[in-house]
């Protein structure tokens, strides 16, 4: 039975079904959309997060078009003092419950299904009545749920946890002081992503002594200096310059080993343990405050994943690692992307959508809606938006940065989006390169040096991904 229909059906009302709802309505006269979600409220992973999660980037880059995240302030202290502020889960969560109240459902032409699982081709089932119904679409069905996002509290974690062994998620840490018990002799951080550095962050600066903590990191990470992800002009040195200095990079390294050792020398990577080759890069992104108090922890176990958790201690790939009875796991092992083959963008009655300028979920959705609202066919849409792949690995990077590339040239050959983007508060650092004036003469270097390495960037690329 047809209960109801709708131009387009968005399933999943995270930061990607609601970026690319909010650019959609804004680009069309009278398309209807339905959104639905398996969540009560808007917003996706973030009401599933720790209490003490935050962007890692900054609030200005994330979000919808349409409403501004964030008072566009710089913190004043703590470890991400002098940068602009981080969005605290919390405020995210607010903001989407904003974006859905003051912006798309006024508008007339949104409606929103809170707590239903999207069954496939439009069967919709309440998640707390059971109760089927069917939704003809007349347009296209918009799939925003391709990452996969997960966080610790939503998944069971993929090693035996034996009897007697106390494991947490982060979501648990702030009501320890409730936990029978008291306190535990030891914490040991599992995982070594975003999470696992929160974690260990709220750790330290919750009152834990370094010294009891264990953190199991089956790899390290290379991660970004959040100093050059920095929206404001007065970071035109480090985002513009650190942009310059990636490029340079990308056309001179031999191998994808050296090009990450000149990313870390331009001072756009860092890593926690200088002495360890990182074999992760997730695009996390890090102040160099929470990288020297991270560095504080020595007990870093690099004995491969977790197998098994026991009274006793844990069992590794590398072996087993005694740890005293009273000890806490913390589970941080969740993936936040779900590594997928990439699919077109655009397929007939169907948007998938999925990032076409890594690292950036919403300003890609917000783009694919563009694309979506004015463009003729899923040919001439596809060639705007080729899929950015994520990376995984350090030899991801070179294919995930040409997809990127290839993209800019093809955007920046098409007037009318090129426009759009600039008007988009979420593209990243094209306002702050129109803002440049001709007297400016250090920043016109910063430029030209952008300019000469794009080509040989791009040609040396191709060698490093193949
Ligand atoms: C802790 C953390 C911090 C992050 N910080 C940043 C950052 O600073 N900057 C940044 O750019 N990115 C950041 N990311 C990544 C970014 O948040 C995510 O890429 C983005 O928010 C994911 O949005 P999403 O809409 O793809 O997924 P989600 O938020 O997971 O939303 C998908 C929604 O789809 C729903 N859904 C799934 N299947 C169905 C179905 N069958 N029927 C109905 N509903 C369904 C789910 O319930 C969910 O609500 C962070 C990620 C994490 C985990």
């Amino acid at each position: 039975m047809t209960d109801h229909a709708t131009d387009y059906l968005v399933i999943g009302a995270g930061a990607v079904g609601l970026a690319f709802a909010d650019t959609l309505l804004a680009e069309t006269q009278d398309a209807t959309i339905t959104i639905v979600d398996r969540h009560g409220k808007p917003g996706g992973h973030w009401n599933d997060a720790y209490s003490f999660v935050a962007l890692h980037q900054p609030s200005a880059f994330y979000g919808v078009n349409s409403l501004q995240l964030g008072s566009g302030l710089k913190d004043e202290h703590g470890l991400n003092a002098g940068l602009y502020e981080l969005a605290s889960g919390p405020e995210v969560s607010g903001y989407f419950d904003a974006v859905m109240r003051r912006r798309l459902l006024p508008s007339g032409r949104v409606r929103f299904l809170p707590m239903t699982d999207h069954l496939g081709d439009g069967r919709l089932r309440s998640l707390l009545s059971s109760d089927e119904s069917r939704i003809e679409v007349r347009r296209k069905l918009v799939d925003a749920t391709y990452y996969g996002t997960a966080v610790p509290s939503t998944r069971e974690p993929k090693y035996e946890v034996e009897p007697g062994a106390r494991l947490v998620t982060p979501n648990d840490l702030p009501h320890l002081a409730r936990a029978p018990g008291g306190p535990p002799a030891r914490f040991v951080i599992v995982g070594a992503g975003k999470t696992a550095m929160d974690v260990g962050v709220w750790l330290l600066t919750s009152g834990v002594p370094a010294d009891r903590v264990t953190w199991v990191m089956p790899r390290d990470s290379w991660l970004l200096n959040r100093r050059n992800t920095q929206p404001g002009p007065e970071f035109f040195h480090d985002a513009i310059g650190g942009q310059a200095a990636s490029f340079e990079a990308f056309a001179r390294a031999g191998s994808v080993d050296e090009l990450f050792d000149r990313l870390e020398a331009a001072g756009v990577m860092l890593r926690i343990d200088q002495s360890a080759r990182p074999g992760m890069f997730h695009y996390a992104t890090i102040s160099e405050g929470e990288v020297e108090l991270l560095r504080g922890i020595g007990d870093v176990v690099r004995m491969g994943h977790v197998r098994a958790i026991g009274r006793e201690g844990m069992r590794l790939d590398g072996g087993d690692r005694a740890m005293p009875a009273d000890t806490l796991y913390v589970d941080c092992t969740a993936s936040a992307v779900e590594r997928r083959p990439s699919v077109p963008v655009f397929e007939p009655g169907r948007v998938v959508c999925q990032l076409v300028r890594a690292p950036q979920p919403a300003f890609s959705a917000a783009l694919v809606a563009y694309v979506e609202a004015h463009y003729p066919d899923d040919e001439a849409k596809n060639a705007l938006t080729g899929v950015v792949p994520f990376p995984d690995r350090p030899e991801d990077y070179p294919r995930t940065v040409l997809a990127n590339l290839r993209n800019e040239a093809a955007w920046g050959r098409d007037h009318a989006l090129r426009r759009w983007m600039r008007s988009s508060r979420l593209d990243g650092f094209g306002k702050v390169v129109d803002a440049v004036r001709p007297e400016e003469a250090d920043k016109l270097a910063v430029l030209a040096r952008l300019r000469d390495a794009a080509m040989p960037a791009a040609a040396n690329l191709q060698r490093l991904a193949a």
